[in-house]
């Protein structure tokens, strides 16, 4: 027999086992998301490749070794999103919305060139959120409390936050001075990646996942002693909300974003429950992105949720939501009953548009079919024998108790509705 084709490395397919945790998630995630007034936007998987190399910027980790980039049939260059923050800007941009305030967010598939582990994946799914032609510090709390709703709503507690400022860009060229003279004053502590980094993107050294680096880094100079007095108003007064609003965080240095557009705020999520990948929310302000892509200036904020991470969060704290088994499950020993039992739960089905009901099919003893009916984890087996045909009756089975009954037909759909839907 040929060996079977399989899914390509870091690219795993979710099972019916584990994709009603994922809706119950998505479906949280919404109902806070509409709540605070954010609206979906679909944006395509695909983009130009320019997008991302004007965006994200040639000397990142994602633009230098992680994209998938190729060249379509008309030879131009495409790449499957390693992030949504760029192709909402782009949508945004072509469509006009930066004309009026926008609450906007999207869920789906990123795709990142990562060596596969524990929470990072080639394939993997973010909840992006981003808000446009907002520039105090209020949307900047609204964002931060809207995700602490979230991780409350899911019943989540091992996650704590983080916050930075990065101030205007002028106060971090000064800050990436003094940060350069320290790093070459110390250059033989530096492992590979920052060697590169120091000419290329110092700010990312800071980010640096190496445990050696951890005492260079915490004796680095700290860019919250270089803010503009603006940036310092901006993140003060976000402070101050959060702590009003009863949001505990930390004021991390360390925290920052290796991308030239990021600026003022920048807040992570983070856990100790799931090792390195220990990021689960990443967010910030970009102020300066949409001008670097040619569109007007325009102030914007946003932040993404690693759905793969939170999931193994909710996992690890034992919060997974309990997923319901159907309703009904409905049994139906010989021909007569089968071809009867598709039309009987259709007519429940019309009656009970609520109603998650699984007709059993392909027939089988009674036996085997009670076996599929107590797997499925129904509230309710409802049998129908030759028996019951005659009498235009069903046997009903409340599965916790074990309690049999016999109804006509006609009372089913009463039964039901005031049991279940009460
Ligand atoms: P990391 O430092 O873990 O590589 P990042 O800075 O590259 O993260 P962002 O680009 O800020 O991550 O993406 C936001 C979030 O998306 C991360 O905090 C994480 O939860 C999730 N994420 C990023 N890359 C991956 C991946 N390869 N697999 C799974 N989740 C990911
Ligand atoms: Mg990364």
């Amino acid at each position: 027999m040929a060996e079977i084709i399989r899914s390509v490395r870091g690219m795993n397919d979710i099972l019916p086992e584990m994709t009603p945790y994922w809706q119950v998630v998505e479906t949280s995630l919404k109902q806070v998301l509409d709540g605070y007034g954010y609206q979906e936007i679909r944006l395509p998987i695909l983009e130009k490749t320019e997008l991302f190399k004007r965006s994200i910027g040639e000397v990142t980790d994602i633009v230098e070794k992680e994209m998938y980039t190729f060249e379509d049939r008309n030879g131009d260059s495409l790449t499957l999103r390693p992030e949504g923050t760029a192709g909402c800007v782009r949508a945004a941009m072509e469509h006009s919305l930066f004309n009026q305030q926008q609450r906007l967010w999207y869920m789906g598939p990123m795709f990142r060139h990562e060596r596969p582990q524990k929470g990072r994946y080639r394939q993997f799914h973010q909840l992006g959120v981003e808000a446009y032609g907002f520039s105090g510090p209020d949307i900047d709390a609204e964002m931060i409390l809207l995700t602490a709703r979230l991780w409350k709503k899911l019943g989540l507690k091992d996650i704590s936050l983080q916050v930075n400022s990065l101030g205007s860009t002028e106060a971090r060229v000064k800050y990436r001075q003094k940060l350069v003279e320290y790093y070459q004053a110390n250059q033989e502590q530096l492992d590979e990646d920052s060697q590169r980094r120091l000419s290329s993107n110092p700010l990312r050294i800071l980010d640096s996942k190496n445990p050696e680096m951890q005492a260079l880094n915490q004796a680095a100079p700290k860019l919250i002693d270089y803010l503009d007095a603006e940036s310092a108003e901006h993140f003060e007064q976000l402070c101050a909300t959060l702590t009003e609003a009863g949001i505990a965080f930390e004021v991390n240095p360390r925290l920052v974003r290796g991308l030239d557009y990021y600026g003022k705020t920048v807040f992570e999520w983070v856990t100790d429950q799931l090792g390195a990948q220990g990021t689960v929310c990443a967010g910030g302000r970009y102020d300066g992105l949409i001008e670097q892509l040619g569109g007007k200036a325009s102030t914007a904020i946003g932040f993404a949720i690693g759905l793969e991470r939170l999931i193994s969060l909710l996992e690890a704290g034992g919060v997974l939501p309990e997923i319901a088994g159907p309703d009904v499950y409905l049994v139906a020993v010989g021909d007569v009953a089968a071809a009867q039992s598709l039309l009987l739960a259709e007519s429940l089905r019309d009656q009970l548009p609520q109603l998650r009901l699984i007709s059993h099919c392909g027939g089988g003893s009674f036996k085997s079919q009670f076996k599929r009916a107590d797997r499925s984890g129904a509230r309710w087996t409802l049998i129908l024998g030759e028996e019951e045909m005659a009498q235009q009756t069903i046997g009903v089975k409340t599965m916790a108790t074990g309690e049999q009954q016999t109804l006509a037909w006609s009372e089913l759909a009463n039964f039901l509705s005031a049991s279940a839907f009460n």
